[in-house]
Order: structure tokens, then C-alpha cells, then sequence
């Protein structure tokens, strides 16, 4: 299941109204849903309620609850940033991998955006080039997560179709 504001998998979503819409949210989202009451029109209108969170966002920052209202993510742009902290460094993706103890074709793959490095791998690429490869997203991105999630599920239905 997944959180149709934050974009998280979660096990269990519940329906909150947010600003005269319904929608299926997680444990932590559901908190959102008091804020019905006071934009009680009808207007299902996803740029209202992201903007109206991000004030609420901005008013919480001085505050911890700030800390669970964003998650690291692997920025979605990771490929681009290895390559050119890589040609910055003036190695080649042979070197890279070296470096790194690992495969030539793994970050081949994983500058090309065929791989998603996994945590581990993360890291490992970060200490390696000295950058920084996550991104402090905020949940209030629901429509660049859900996109993402489709092309995953597309992506393997192509891939098992061609099987
Ligand atoms: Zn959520």
C-alpha cells in the first residue's frame, strides 16, 4: 500500500480529508487531516493542500517534529552526479571501480541509471568521490514518488513479459 501524500509504502492507510479531499494516508500523514476543518469547500486540488503543508512545514522546522517530515532519499539525479564528481577526480569508471573495490560494469551500470545503488553502495561511492549522493526530500512530493513507482511496476512487466 501506498501513502497517497508522502508516497511511502506503509502496511496500512487509512482516509483522511484533506482540504475536501479524501485520501488513503499513512500513520504519519493521518495527522495532516485535521486541517479539513478548516478549508471546509470542496476543491480536490493537490497544489492547495502541498503549499498549505509546506507553510505548516516551515512553522515546525524550529521544532524535532521537522526531522520526521523529511526522509534521505537517493537523489534522483545520482547517475549524473557520480559521473561528473568522477571526471572531476579525472578517473575513469575503471578507476572509479577500483577505487571502490568493485566491478567495472556495477558503475557502468549505476552511472547509466540502470542500477539503484543500494545503501552500501551508496556510501561507498560518496567516500569514494567525496560527494553526496541523497537528498533531503520532504514528504510533501506525492505525484514525483507515484511516477516513479509506475515505471518501476511498468518496467517489470516489460521485463517479464520478454522472458
Ligand atoms: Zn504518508
Amino acid at each position: 500500500m501506498i501513502c497517497e501524500l508522502c508516497g511511502k509504502e506503509t502496511t496500512r492507510t487509512d482516509p483522511v480529508q484533506i482540504e475536501g479531499t479524501t485520501l488513503r494516508v499513512c500513520k504519519d500523514c493521518s495527522k495532516f487531516g485535521d486541517q479539513a476543518k478548516q478549508g471546509a469547500k470542496e476543491q480536490p486540488n493537490k497544489i492547495i493542500i502541498q503549499s498549505r503543508l509546506e507553510n505548516r512545514e516551515r512553522r515546525m522546522k524550529s521544532k524535532d517534529v521537522y526531522e520526521s517530515e523529511t526522509v534521505n532519499e537517493l537523489a534522483d539525479d545520482y547517475p549524473e552526479r557520480i559521473r561528473h564528481a568522477r571526471e572531476q577526480h579525472g578517473w575513469n569508471q575503471e578507476e572509479l571501480a577500483q577505487k571502490m573495490n568493485e566491478k567495472h560494469s556495477l558503475v557502468q551500470k549505476v552511472e547509466r541509471g540502470d542500477i539503484k545503488p543500494d545503501d552500501v553502495l551508496v556510501k561507498k561511492f560518496e567516500k569514494t568521490l567525496g560527494v553526496s549522493l541523497m537528498e533531503k526530500v520532504s514528504l510533501v512530493k506525492p505525484e514525483k514518488k507515484a511516477v516513479a513507482g509506475k515505471g518501476l511496476t511498468l518496467e517489470d512487466c516489460i521485463k517479464t513479459s520478454k522472458k
